[in-house]
């Protein structure tokens, strides 16, 4: 069985009070989880969140990170230095990075690595824009990205690993997915893991949906046998809302 995972993507919003003050309120309300529970703020807010979370169930993650150790990459973050304050998640490849600085299926894939190879899970996205969807092109760019981002990294990195399938057309849009959809699609995810790495690996890995996913719809999403859990983008931003979202079975 997949432990469930929500994990919210605060994207650049909140500054280091705010988020104080929406952990300080989130944390209450998210106690009694049963699966995992993460928040991933801006970079400057990283350092705050998790001396707030300290001791309980939310865990921390990252929205990006270089691959490099170190060196003359100004304005990047490495691994090394998520790690020293604590942070267990990155997420890597959100379509935002891919659509507006210039992510590719190449960097995706160095990103994973360096986060897996220091002990960090990465939440790695794929997913399809409108025009590729109307275009019946779906399955193929979900393959063809998430072979790509995998490349070279072993079974038990897999294993490990988060997929967060979010279909482009999906996010901040409102617009969401249906539980069919999203179901069908990180079915294609989870066969081409079968296909490369075996049933035991595409078993265990993980597999978000992300898109518009809120208090109201992720019942039904999570109710569906491929989706382990959601990458939320607005609905993070309310600590009710993302309780809600993150105690879907307990209303
Ligand atoms: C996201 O940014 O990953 C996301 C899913 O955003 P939203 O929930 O706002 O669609």
């Amino acid at each position: 069985m997949r432990k469930p995972i929500i994990a919210g993507n605060w994207k650049m919003n909140m500054t280091p009070t705010e988020a104080v003050y929406l952990i300080d309120e989130l944390k209450k309300l998210v106690a009694d989880a049963d699966i995992d529970v993460v928040i991933c703020p801006p970079f400057v807010d990283l350092a705050v969140a998790k001396k707030l979370t300290e001791g309980t169930n939310i865990k921390v993650g990252a929205q990006n990170v270089h691959w490099a150790q170190n060196g003359a990459f100004t304005g990047e973050i490495s691994v090394a230095m998520l790690k020293e304050i604590g942070v267990e998640y990155a997420i890597v490849g959100h379509s935002e990075r891919r659509q507006y600085f210039g992510e590719t299926d190449e960097t995706v894939n160095l990103r994973a690595k360096a986060v897996l190879a220091a002990g960090v899970v990465p939440i790695i996205c794929v997913g399809e824009t409108l025009a590729q969807r109307e275009a019946n092109a779906t399955e193929l760019v979900v393959k063809t990205q998430t072979i790509a981002a995998l490349n070279g990294i072993s079974a038990d990195g897999v294993a490990k690993l988060v997929i967060a399938y979010e279909p482009v057309w999906a996010i901040g849009t409102g617009r969401t997915a249906t539980s069919e959809q999203a179901n069908e699609t990180i079915a294609v995810i989870r066969n081409i893991v079968k296909a490369i790495y075996g049933k035991a690996v595409s078993d265990a890995v993980r597999i978000q949906y992300g898109g518009s996913m809120n208090p109201k719809n992720a019942a039904e999403l999570m109710s569906m046998p491929e989706i382990d859990g959601g990458l939320i983008g607005g609905a993070s931003l309310r600590a009710a809302d993302f309780a809600a979202v993150v105690n879907y079975d307990k209303r």
